[in-house]
């Protein structure tokens, strides 16, 4: 018989549960239990209810109570679509040198940039891997994220990728958390293959994408469409062969220039994230498409430039996630919660559209039907903060961190104890 628990009472509980997966959203749209308790069984949810109601059925059942003392409101644990936390090095002296004014290709010309990332990765065991995703998850965990999106990408070739691969099956072998996995074997085109993106391409389709399917690596394939990266034309027979293989598509698209979001609608992406130079020709395309726009606040603080627009995606009737996009050269602050309080301060979110964005709508951006809100059947997994109004977690802009955290039915974090 499975582990039955009954946690609570909550001041308040946000199930955001039955909610519309794209458009606008307004703060009056947010079913709000008071008084409540959660009743769980194994890793998922038996019923969300008044607390005082559920206790006589918990004790007839058996169930633990996990009584709490003070005011506490519980949301679902938060779904991070977008990272990049398998990675060797650190681009500290980057990130100065681009604050000092210095270009893209000054700070290259000094071994920076995306290589120095590719060559301390590919140099790094895949034990030095595995200890950094771990180490990196663990702090997204104690900030509220129980699911995790991991990309490879920084191996580029064929042998480095999959060992990126493995480090991150391997981490989430040892995690609490989830950690889904996302070949990104064509994030930028390999030095060994400088002017023959084609030839990159064409191994990747022929040897990596057999071995990830064979090996059940990832289930995803994302690929950057930029004018410095890989193109909507060259791109294409790779994203086919990856169709043709299972494999959902995910885009990194229109962050500098556009081009990417056509090509996600295209290949009916899972998602199409970044989006940061879209205008209103993308937004309208994305909105009429089942493409999630995931915006990535984070590589804006970490550049320095515009933001996703997250209002003009939402007010087109688009689904709209966010994610941290952490990674060692554009997004390193890595604190989803934070990142989604200030976009959402910039584009004039409701809580209700910055909640949605790092819970059901970031789990339809993975294509998980069974997290990101509370409802019966879904997993158990929860964050839950020292507070009895939930406008104060926004209100904080990331500052006020969750006191609890269950993941599967499972209480991975609690501060009450530390
Ligand atoms: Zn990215």
């Amino acid at each position: 018989m499975q582990h039955k628990i009954l946690i609570g009472p909550f001041s308040q509980i946000l199930p955001l549960r039955g909610m519309p997966l794209k458009g606008s959203l307004s703060d009056e749209d947010l079913e709000l239990i008071t008084d409540a308790g959660i009743l769980i069984e194994g890793k998922r949810i038996v019923s969300l209810d008044k607390f005082n109601s559920l206790l006589p059925l918990a004790k007839e059942a058996g169930a633990e109570i996990h009584e709490l003392k003070g005011k506490h409101c519980c949301l679902p644990g938060f779904v991070d679509a977008h990272t990049h936390i398998c990675f060797g090095g650190s681009r500290a002296r980057d990130y100065a040198l681009r604050n000092s004014g210095k270009t893209y290709l000054e700070i290259a010309r000094e071994g920076g940039g995306i290589w120095d990332t590719v060559t301390q990765t590919r140099m790094a065991s895949q034990k030095e891997l595995v200890s950094g995703i771990i180490k990196r998850s663990k702090r997204h965990l104690k900030n509220g994220t129980t699911t995790l999106e991991v990309k490879s990408g920084y191996g580029l070739s064929v042998d480095k990728e999959l060992k990126m691969l493995q480090a991150i099956k391997q981490a989430n072998a040892e995690l609490e958390q989830d950690l889904i996995a996302t070949c990104l074997a064509a994030h930028t085109i390999p030095r060994e293959y400088e002017g023959n993106a084609e030839a990159y391409l064409q191994q990747l389709i022929d040897v990596l994408l057999p071995q990830i399917k064979k090996l059940k690596l990832a289930g995803r394939v994302d690929a950057f469409i930029e004018e410095s990266a890989f193109t909507a034309e060259n791109i294409q027979p790779y994203f086919q062969a990856a169709k043709a293989l299972g494999f959902d598509i995910t885009v990194h698209a229109d962050q500098f220039t556009t081009s990417g979001s056509e090509v996600a609608v295209q290949f009916n992406a899972i998602s199409a994230d970044h989006l940061e130079a879209s205008t209103d020709k993308e937004i309208e395309l994305l909105a009429s498409s089942n493409v999630i726009a995931t915006a990535l606040p984070g590589a804006s603080l970490g550049l320095g430039c515009d933001f996703t627009p997250a209002r003009k995606i939402l007010d087109a009737g688009g689904a709209l996630a966010i994610a941290s996009d952490h990674n060692p050269g554009s997004a390193p602050m890595g604190d989803l919660l934070t990142q989604a309080a200030v976009l959402g301060s910039f584009e004039k979110l409701s809580n209700a559209e910055v909640l949605a964005g790092i819970t059901f709508r970031a789990a339809a951006a993975l294509n998980l039907k069974d997290r990101g809100m509370l409802a019966k059947g879904a997993l158990a997994d929860l964050a839950v903060f020292h507070t009895s109004d939930y406008r104060e977690i926004l209100y904080q802009q990331g500052n006020f961190k969750p006191c609890m955290i269950w993941k599967n039915g499972v209480l991975a974090f609690d501060k009450h104890k530390k």
